[in-house]
């Protein structure tokens, strides 16, 4: 007999207490649940260019994570550890 396998993708979004959005999401490199940001916010928090963000995600120092929708998101806690 045939199976179809279906696989759910579940976002949250949170409001912090100051009133912006923060989504989390679930890092594949992580495996755990982070709060994300958007390449622009990415690129103001390590203060470069966005294309660089693009950069290093390419190159695996930084997480990416990609929605269903299509958005792009990175991983805010692996903005934060230093070159391996
Ligand atoms: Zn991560």
């Amino acid at each position: 007999m045939w199976k179809k396998r279906v696989r759910i993708v579940v976002e949250r979004r949170r409001r912090t207490a100051d009133g912006g959005q923060r989504f989390d999401g679930r890092c594949p490199v992580c495996a755990c649940d982070v709060p994300t940001l958007t390449r622009q916010e990415a690129a103001a928090y390590l203060q470069i260019e966005v294309v660089e963000v693009d950069s290093l995600a390419a190159s695996g120092r930084i997480h990416a994570l990609h929605t269903v929708a299509g958005a792009y998101r990175v991983c805010k806690p692996s903005l934060l550890v230093g070159p391996r």
